[in-house]
């Protein structure tokens, strides 16, 4: 260590190093290295000796464990190492003679030490990589080994009396299970006259056929005395950390050892965890999930899954099922499944019901129903004594909530209390009664790939697509989260179409795009189910006459309330609006027929629609619908209203982060698409060259339309001049000149049909891009402030016609909530757990700067208009723009149902000020920055005091005499101040203007 801090860089003792090298020396250089590699693997040996000493746990450089007279060995390395062990001493103690090597250092790679460590008596040996190396003759690993066997053997200085046959297998990409059952298929494999080689194990290969057939039922006995458990429940509803807290009490309080991995997706709240936890008297070596007929004890924390999980598949014989449930507890028996229900005879389940959700209600737990949940397994599994039990678990309630407050910690003790009176346990008949199948998970009418491979994954079935159903470009159909039915809402809004004033506000909020608004002719709802609303629509946007409907999607509706909370229309009669939340459970079907029939309703037509207005506007068909956003989240509004405004002819560059995960996460996307076919298309990137990315789509749009009106001038004769010169000269500024330019194109085409030369087919090909496309380019401040920064900057600095959407969360929310340079000052956050010390970046300013860019600061909940009007200018400036969004998040730590007011109170006290900088504002001779919000008015003590990021800062304020807040107002007027000015200024300079479109 004193050497190596002796080699650091110091102009105490200077010298270079990163030198540019050249072909005279570059090559000796790379060799002067060798010896340190030879001197490695000892080095690491005696740490791992050192480590010996100081744990009692003795590490190999190569391991070998099985049966020293080994026929067949498994080499490989990490996790799955553990599970091949397990399956080896299952094997040899019924008489087989196999082993496993487990690789503790791949690099520098020890080949003598591997080989040594491996039985001279093994003649059939598989190397396993949890890795694919596309166009390689093998994966790593496997090479590796091959190249052992080969160079010790011919060079005659192998213990083998001859060369073992050495094969290389694939297994495990992405996580994926390896299971006891397909070790012991790679084994069975070896076993073989001819094994297999460049296998896959885990998977059904159907294309190319490299996969092992394994047997699932294969259990080893390492599974005797250990007790399973599995608790289904919802992303965030808290299931999960319950159950690490039941591991936490179990490893403390009993002999038991405890094991948990839990499964979930990267989906954002709603989506389904699996908690697979194991507790044993012996300690647990076994890697991989509980599996079928295997789990002793099975929570199912959400009604909805009865109809959506074959949850007792894995329930052993004897198992206890407990089902949270609003049913009455003799009335479940007859809702669940007819297959259920046989399980439950067959197996002799214990079935045990609880209404959590009711006693949440009742003790304030609003629906967090984990607590209650986890004294349920408590009180029925019995591994503890029930008092012990519950003193332990509202410790853990209090460990676990303080931080919110007293009254959450007492609410969950309150729960806890109430539990136990209200757990019962169902008698169960001897035969099952039940007529009720599981549903499938789509309809039958979905299409076919929806049907085939979509449905498979949202059931939880994706493991047992074959290679064949994925596609094998990474190209996935849109408009697929419409077949994702989640039923998340406990409650939905019910719309009183009499105090309505049509003011659209409520489909503008939605972050689901789960209420929607269309205008119609009275008669055509004449055929509409009996409770479907809607009532003649007053004001100038529409004719006289005309019908509208607020109609809530009430399976995909996610019950945030925050439709709710910005109806402006109240009753004065008793205060109800017009929108108000009632249970979804009665409302359901009669919704769900409802919805359907609004779907059939014909969109407006969108050259007639006035989108300045929201009203108008909100009539739109949203493009982006239904996605797995968390349960009101900030970002999803401004894509809704995006692809209201202009999905018909966008391309998004998405850069990875929450925006990946609501929208493009498999099985379904919420991105769809009109009745013409037309909608978003989307592409991912990275974090680090998102922007680049975006600007690369228009460079490659507007080459095309290029290479497009190049083809029709020279075609002009051929395809009629009169039509050419109308595409050419084509004003595509309005939706209305937009159709009608691919009305044109369409008359184009039919033309061209009628020519047979190449040209022709050329022209065909590219003629959809005479019409207009925008670009968007989407991402969080993670990206857009931090990673993606540098080539956010230089798409900025083009001028290409872009539209950057910035969703401005303050905090990477996507990855657990760590600082970022949007963060303010103050806020908590990782990395900042004592509130950030530095300000935030003001990234509008960085735009603003360069003059001819489109800049905004939107916040929709402050001001919905602004907020319409600017992502209209930035689509319609012809170069680059920025808009950036303010987004209230879970992150924030508050809920989110008063995101509206947090929003407006941002607005108000200065720390969000709205502005837009046109530069086309400049060439018309005015100030190109137009402020849309007014000086800070409001103490910035209002806002912070509601969200707990700030929890600190407000601490700090009051403790002092009032010099932190009055630090933070400042800088705040300050800011405001600044822009103040600059809108104020004379009016732009040329340099602030944009340039001619060149
Ligand atoms: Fe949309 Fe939330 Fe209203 Fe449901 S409750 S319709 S998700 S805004
Ligand atoms: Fe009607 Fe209220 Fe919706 Fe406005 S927010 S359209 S008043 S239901
Ligand atoms: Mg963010």
């Amino acid at each position: 260590m004193f050497a190596h801090r002796a080699r650091a860089l110091s102009p105490d003792h200077p010298v270079i190093r990163g030198t540019s090298q050249n072909p005279d020396v570059y090559f000796q250089g790379r060799e002067t290295v060798n010896p340190y590699y030879d001197a490695m693997p000892g080095i690491v040996q005696k740490a791992m000796d050192k480590f010996a000493g100081l744990t009692g746990r003795q590490y190999r450089l190569y391991e070998y464990v099985g049966a020293p007279d080994a026929d067949r060995v498994v080499v490989l390395m990490g996790s799955g190492a553990e599970a091949v062990e397990e399956v080896v001493e299952h094997l040899n103690a019924h008489g087989e003679k196999v082993g496993v090597l487990k690789v503790r250092l791949y690099r520098p790679f020890a080949a003598d030490e591997l080989l040594k460590a491996i039985p001279a008596t093994a003649r059939r040996i598989a190397a396993l990589d949890r890795t694919k190396e596309p166009g390689a003759d093998g994966e790593p690993l496997y090479k590796d080994v091959v190249t052992a066997f080969a160079e010790a053997y011919t060079a005659g200085a192998s213990q083998f009396a001859a060369l073992p046959r050495v094969v290389g297998g694939r297994y495990g990409l992405s996580s994926k299970e390896f299971t006891p059952g397909m070790i012991k298929g790679v084994f069975d494999e070896l076993a073989k006259p001819q094994p297999k080689n460049h296998f896959t194990v885990g998977i059904f290969d159907d294309v190319t056929h490299t996969s092992l057939d394994w047997d699932p039922d294969f259990r080893t006995d390492a599974g005797h005395g250990v007790m399973g458990c599995m608790f289904y429940g919802l992303g965030s509803d808290g299931t999960v950390g319950a159950n690490k807290n039941t591991i936490k009490i179990m490893g403390e309080e009993t002999e038991l050892y405890g094991q948990g991995y839990f499964v979930y997706d990267s989906k954002k709240a709603g989506a389904a965890t699996i908690s697979h936890l194991r507790f044993s008297p012996k300690p647990i070596h076994s890697p991989y999930l509980i599996g079928h007929n295997e789990a002793n004890f099975i929570g199912c924390h959400q009604p909805v899954f009865l109809d959506r999980y074959e949850m007792l598949d894995s329930a052993a014989e004897g198992a206890v099922f407990l089902v949270n449930t609003p049913e009455a507890p003799d009335k479940v028996w007859g809702s669940l499944t007819r297959r259920m229900q046989q399980q439950i005879i067959a197996k002799k389940i214990g079935v045990y019901v609880i209404d959590a959700y009711a006693i949440a209600k009742a003790t304030g737990m609003g629906s967090r129903v984990n607590t209650i949940m986890q004294t349920c397994f408590f009180a029925i599994s019995g591994v503890l004594p029930r008092e012990l039990a519950i003193e332990k678990i509202k410790h853990a309630a209090e460990k676990s909530y303080s931080k919110k407050g007293r009254a959450v910690v007492e609410a969950n003790w309150k729960a806890i209390d109430e539990t136990l009176a209200k757990l019962h346990k169902i008698a169960v008949p001897a035969t099952a009664s039940s007529i009720h199948e599981m549903p499938e998970p789509v309809p039958a009418f979905a299409p076919e790939f929806v049907r085939k491979v979509t449905a498979e994954i949202m059931a939880g079935r994706g493991d047992r697509l074959p290679v064949s159903a994925i596609p094998a470009d990474g190209t996935w159909p849109t408009g697929t989260a419409v077949w994702d039915k989640r039923n998340l809402a406990q409650e939905i809004p019910v719309w009183d179409e009499e105090l309505c004033i049509y003011c659209g506000k409520c489909p503008f909020v939605c972050p689901h795009a789960a209420i929607r608004s269309k205008v119609f002719p009275a008669g055509l709802a004449k055929d509409a189910p009996a409770t479907f609303k809607h009532i003649q629509v007053k004001g100038k946007e529409f004719e006289q006459g005309m019908h509208i409907s607020y109609q809530v999607a009430p399976e995909d509706c996610t019950g945030c309330m925050l439709c709710v909370d910005i109806c402006p229309a109240v009753s004065k009669v008793d205060g109800h609006k017009a929108l108000e939340m009632r249970p979804q459970a009665p409302l359901r079907e009669a919704e769900r027929e409802n919805f359907k029939f609004f779907l059939t309703l014909p969109e407006f037509d969108r050259t007639q629609l006035r989108i300045s207005t929201i009203k108008g506007a909100m009539v739109m068909e949203p493009l982006f619908e239904f996605s797995s956003a968390c349960v009101g989240c900030g970002e999803t509004p401004y894509i809704r209203l995006a692809s209201q405004l202009f999905g018909d002819r966008m391309v998004i560059a998405n850069a990875t982060g929450c925006t990946s995960i609501y929208g493009g996460n498999l099985p379904t996307t919420p991105y769809s698409k009109n009745a013409e076919g037309r909608g978003p298309a989307w592409a991912n990137s990275l974090f680090e060259d998102n922007a680049e990315f975006g600007l690369g789509f228009r460079v490659s749009i507007d080459q095309h339309a290029e290479q497009a009106r190049e083809l029709l001038e020279r075609m002009k004769d051929s395809v009629g001049a009169e039509l050419a010169e109308s595409i050419l000269n084509a004003d595509q500024s309005t939706e209305a000149g937009i159709f009608a330019q691919r009305d044109r194109i369409e008359a184009l085409r039919v033309r061209l049909a009628a020519i047979g030369s190449v040209e022709a087919r050329n022209l065909e090909s590219l003629a959809d891009y005479l019409a207009k496309k925008s670009v968007w380019i989407i991402g969080g401040d993670g990206w857009a402030y931090d990673i993606g920064f540098g080539g956010l900057d230089h798409v900025l600095a083009s001028d290409r016609n872009v539209n950057i959407l910035v969703l401005d969360t303050e905090v990477y929310s996507n990855t657990g909530g760590q600082a970022s340079k949007a963060t303010p000052r103050g806020a908590m956050a990782k990395f900042a757990a004592g509130g950030k010390h530095t300000g935030k970046k003001d990234l509008a300013q960085i735009a603003m700067s360069y003059g001819h860019v489109y800049v905004a600061h939107v916040a929709y909940g402050a001001k919905d208009i602004h907020t319409l009007k600017t992502f209209l200018e930035a689509e319609s400036f012809d170069g680059p723009s920025i808009i950036i969004a303010y987004s209230p998040c879970g992150e924030h730590g508050y809920n989110l149902s008063k995101q509206h007011q947090q929003q407006e109170l941002a607005v108000s006290t200065g720390h969000w000020p709205l502005f837009s900088y046109d530069p086309r504002r400049a060439q018309a001779g005015e100030n190109p920055l137009k402020l849309d919000s007014k000086k800070p008015s409001v103490s910035y003590r209002e806002f912070i005091q509601n969200e707990p990021r700030f929890r600190g800062l407000v601490k700090e304020m009051d403790s002092d005499g009032g010099e932190v807040l009055a630090f933070y107002e400042n800088e705040l007027q300050k800011r405001f101040a600044f822009y103040e000015h600059m809108a104020g200024m004379g009016a732009g300079t040329e340099s602030g203007a944009k340039k001619e479109p060149t």
